[in-house]
């Protein structure tokens, strides 16, 4: 006798994680399109600020270096470091 309502409770208690992990998933899907529009990162040149680590050149002396140790002066040039944005500019 108990092995028919033991089968019907299995399907429901199978049913329902998968139905909570879909909408959990569409509401995932949804969020993140609806963040990445209004982001105001995206007219930076050449759309490279998605990577965590953007190489930059130097306008000095042509070295590479990672965007977030780069010196930047105000007309957007990179530089290794202050003492060559500084020499650059004067
Ligand atoms: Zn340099």
């Amino acid at each position: 006798m108990h092995t028919s309502s033991n089968g019907n409770a299995n399907t429901d208690s199978v049913l329902k994680p998968i139905f909570l992990l879909l909408v959990i998933l569409l509401a995932y899907f949804f969020f993140r399109g609806g963040k990445g529009k209004t982001t105001p990162l995206n007219h930076a040149e050449g759309g490279g600020h998605r990577k965590p680590e953007e190489m930059v050149v130097c306008a000095h002396c042509q070295l590479r270096v990672p965007e977030s140790e780069a010196s930047v002066d105000s007309s957007g040039r990179y530089f290794c470091g202050d003492d060559h944005r500084k020499h650059y500019s004067s």
